[in-house]
């Protein structure tokens, strides 16, 4: 089977791999679609911050085989799968902060997601790391359950009202995502920044209040012109880019 590896700074290869062995309570996935994060472009661009180089965490696909003690999912099983998962009960996932988890570090797919077939550890098997998908869900859209989970997750941190108002500062997916949940929120106005102006029209097209240039040097005034004065009451940062 093939799989994707970053072989050296910006540059990825795609091995030939061995067929993964299935432990007795693992899982073992083909995959159908897989997103590309922007820790990936990290990892094959940039400098990461994390020890783990494995490629694809967005992966959804179809069950394959699975181990003698598995009995919650079988072959043909479409699926949703998470690379790590917590252990739910440390110091940092009592207090919600569960991506700061040991063990959540220490789980996940093998050889990794953005390969051909891959191998879901037990751990995530048996802990709620892998969601049956309906036969309505395609894989691309299966794929954004991770990302669209972050943002959900992001919401979790912070307080907000009906009616209240959002600045976005980035507007590439996950901004859109969070634009998207602003709405589901019932917020009344919503501001994306970016400097990309290709991002910045798509976004137009979510029934947004403004969309602004972040080198605009009237971004502040158009943001308190349309806040009476306060400005945003929930401002989301969803760039890496200081501009
Ligand atoms: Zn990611
Ligand atoms: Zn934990």
């Amino acid at each position: 089977m093939k799989t994707a590896f970053v072989k050296e700074p910006s540059k990825i290869s795609i091995d030939e791999t061995e067929k993964p062995i299935l432990e007795s309570g693992d899982i073992l996935i083909q995959m159908h679609a897989c997103g590309i994060c922007g820790s990936d472009l990290e990892k094959v661009f940039g400098e990461y911050g994390q020890p783990s180089m494995r490629l694809g965490h967005e992966p959804a696909g179809i069950v394959l085989d699975v181990g003698t003690d598995v009995s919650e999912f079988k072959k043909g099983d479409r699926v949703f799968t998470h690379h790590h998962v917590p252990c739910y009960e440390c110091h940092f996932c009592k207090h919600r902060n569960e991506t700061m988890c040991k063990k959540y570090y220490e789980t996940n797919l093998a050889p990794c997601g953005l390969s051909e077939e891959y191998v879901v550890p037990a751990w995530n098997v048996t802990h709620g790391g892998v969601l049956k998908i309906s036969d309505s869900l395609s894989f691309e859209e299966a794929a954004m359950i991770e990302p669209l989970a972050c943002c959900v997750r992001a919401w979790t941190k912070f307080s907000y009202h009906e009616n209240d108002s959002a600045a976005i500062f980035g507007v590439g997916p996950t901004g859109m995502m969070h634009v998207m949940l602003a709405h589901a929120k019932k917020f009344s106005k919503i501001f994306c920044l970016d400097v990309n102006d290709f991002r910045l029209n798509f976004a137009k097209k979510f029934n947004i209040t403004d969309s602004i240039n972040s080198q605009d040097e009237s971004r502040k005034q158009k943001i308190l012109d349309h806040t009476d004065g306060r400005g945003v009451d929930v401002a989301i940062v969803a760039t890496s880019s200081l501009k």
